[in-house]
């Protein structure tokens, strides 16, 4: 029989404000006089799995949080549960394997257990295989691996043996925590003695001086990856190493990691959204599917592109599993009219500050476009943006119109109250009902509309920032890192709800976004900014497309192909014939 679980999820659920117990008050069964939901000693509401029953689901309804989940399990789930948290919590199946001398990475949605994962394979979490009455202990998870590379690995775990260095998704978080210059802290953390080295080739010499709390996100990263890289560990977990990264950070980071794996047989975990950077990280990939806060199955080892491949096609050969019921395509952009009027234009701009120089081509935007923007950071992006608000006066050309934009900046501030008290203070006036279709349906943001801005995950306050700056009335809505924190498949929603609001409403987007995949998807034109960062910019384009990815990866020396199964950019092995044709005949991307 296929299993069903119940799941409340406790960080969401508020008796009080729920006005006191609303499940427990209104669960038929409970009203039977059978206990299906009871006050648990925690103080929140607690699900008896073998009474509740998934035909009647009123309390999953009811919830105005959405803590409650009720759902069946795969039924040709063939993974034993590794750990459970309470009677009515979380569940994992499987483990990711760890696999000395290479990285191996993971690919899935956001809160379905790598963090669970993580903690059981460094030793801070003893597993107690599902069934959470039964203390933990490590020895059961050894007998149930005997004689795989796991149970190797969890050997050493039992005796000590594993020394972790921990990459944090939140980098921003570390901003808030640490104190301290840069110089400071990586002289504190470097145990291998291999700081000089890791400055140059993560360009870290100018932010030396600099506060850890006045960087920015892709500074912050830089130095959250060195600082793991520096420590004298054997398992390196990296989350989400590519967020606010430019692409020639990005392949400096990939190759770093990667000689990671080659130095003294070191195990690497990657967990990465961006395809093409986990593409090229990667030997193999292990999927983690499931859903969120309610169960996570970790799927066997595969060949990365394989991997990759299936998890774009919801379907699991060889563990018989579809987990997703349709498949993700990308080249599939939407036809737009070409004839459309243009909506503004700006003349050759230039501007001067004391260390720093820009120039930026005329060009245009037509209603209902995207243009998107690209390149190394510190190159005047933000001065760019602000020149065309109006906000910074160019030092030559004269903009005849001033535009109003909407900016999602890259930082996110999570505001006080509840995601739907923030959008009632500044969606006024909108169209109600598209945008709660459009937007907020298809964001899935209905099912988090009255949990709390602060404890959102990075995920979710993103997709809610994208909503706050589409509900504001602008001619111009720009988006800097919209992908930052956010899964594959909301790449794809956020591409769609951005292109069809331009549509709709007549307006155009500016996005600045660094993973290929997602600018393919999103964009109908390109700005390409070069340069020497923090000293002088130039601005090349609008390119279409395709002349604008050229422009980028003949920058950094880099050529991709298209992978023939799903369309998708994977980036060619550097030296590799692919890689030598296509610089020779200046086809940088795609042949
Ligand atoms: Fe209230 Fe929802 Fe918690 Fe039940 S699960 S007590 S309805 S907040």
């Amino acid at each position: 029989m296929q299993r069903r679980i119940a799941v409340i999820d406790k960080e969401k659920c508020n008796p009080i404000a729920c006005g006191d117990f609303l499940c427990i008050r209104m669960c038929p069964l409970n009203r039977a006089g059978k206990e299906a939901i009871v006050k648990g000693p925690d103080g929140k509401a607690q699900i008896n799995e073998d009474i509740a029953t998934d035909a009647c689901q009123v309390c999953v309804n009811i919830c105005p949080f959405g803590a409650i989940h009720m759902v069946k399990l795969p039924d040709k789930l063939t993974q034993r549960p590794i750990h459970r948290f309470g009677k009515d919590s979380f569940i994992l199946f499987n483990l990711p394997v760890p696999m000395p001398g290479k990285v191996v990475g993971i690919l899935g949605r956001n809160g379905i257990g790598k963090s669970t994962a993580l903690k059981i394979l460094s030793g801070v979490l003893k597993p107690n295989l599902g069934d959470p009455e039964k203390p933990g202990d490590i020895n059961d998870l050894i007998k149930m691996f005997k004689g795989t590379e796991m149970q190797k690995f969890l050997e050493k775990v039992k005796a000590g043996d594993i020394k972790v260095a921990y990459k944090p998704q939140a980098v921003d978080l570390i901003a808030k925590q640490a104190q301290g210059k840069v110089k400071d802290l990586l002289a504190k953390v470097d145990q291998k003695g291999k700081k000089e080295e890791i400055i140059k080739l993560l360009e870290m010499e100018n932010i030396l001086d600099r506060d850890v709390k006045d960087l920015s996100g892709g500074e912050m990263q830089r130095l959250a990856i060195a600082a793991t890289y520096l420590k004298d560990a054997n398992f390196y977990f990296f989350d989400e190493p590519a967020s606010f990264l430019d692409i020639t950070s990005r392949m400096k980071v990939a190759k770093l990691i990667r000689s990671l794996a080659e130095e003294n047989n070191n195990t690497i975990l990657v967990v990465e959204h961006d395809l093409a950077t986990l593409d090229y990280i990667s030997d193999e990939l292990q999927i983690l599917y499931g859903e969120a806060a309610v169960y996570g199955i970790v799927s066997q080892t595969k060949p990365i592109r394989r991997g990759i491949n299936e998890y774009l096609d919801g379907f699991l050969p060889d563990d018989n599993i579809r987990f997703r019921n349709y498949k993700i395509i990308f080249n599939k952009g939407i036809e737009k009219d070409t004839k459309q009027a243009i909506l503004f234009e700006w003349p050759e701009l230039e501007k001067k500050f004391p260390a720093f120089h820009m120039k930026v081509n005329a060009g245009t935007i037509r209603k209902g476009d995207v243009l998107t923007i690209t390149g190394s950071n510190g190159l005047g992006k933000t001065t760019f943006l602000k020149m065309l608000a109006g906000l910074i006066k160019p030092d030559k050309g004269i903009l005849t119109s001033k535009v109003k934009i909407a900016y999602k900046p890259q930082d996110l501030q999570a505001e006080s109250g509840t995601v739907k008290e923030w959008l009632d203070r500044v969606a006024k006036g909108q169209d109600s009902g598209w945008f709660k279709q459009n937007i907020l349906e298809k964001l899935n943001l209905q099912a988090i509309i009255n949990n709390n801005i602060s404890m959102l995950s990075g995920g979710e306050l993103q997709k809610v920032y994208i909503a706050i700056t589409l509900s504001l009335k602008a001619d111009v809505y720009a988006f800097d890192e919209p992908s930052a924190f956010i899964d594959v498949e909301d790449r794809l929603k956020i591409a769609e709800v951005i292109q069809d609001f331009m549509i709709k409403n007549e307006t155009c987007a500016i996005v600045v976004d660094h993973d290929v995949q997602f600018l393919e998807y999103v964009g109908d034109a390109m700005l390409v900014f070069k340069g020497i960062p923090g000293k002088e910019g130039t601005v090349i384009g609008p390119l279409s497309k395709k002349d604008g990815m050229n422009e980028v990866l003949k920058m950094l020396n880099v050529t991709y192909r298209m992978d023939k199964e799903t369309g998708r950019p994977r980036i060619n092995k550097p030296g590799s014939q692919l890689d030598i044709e296509q610089k020779k005949t200046n086809k940088y991307y795609y042949t």
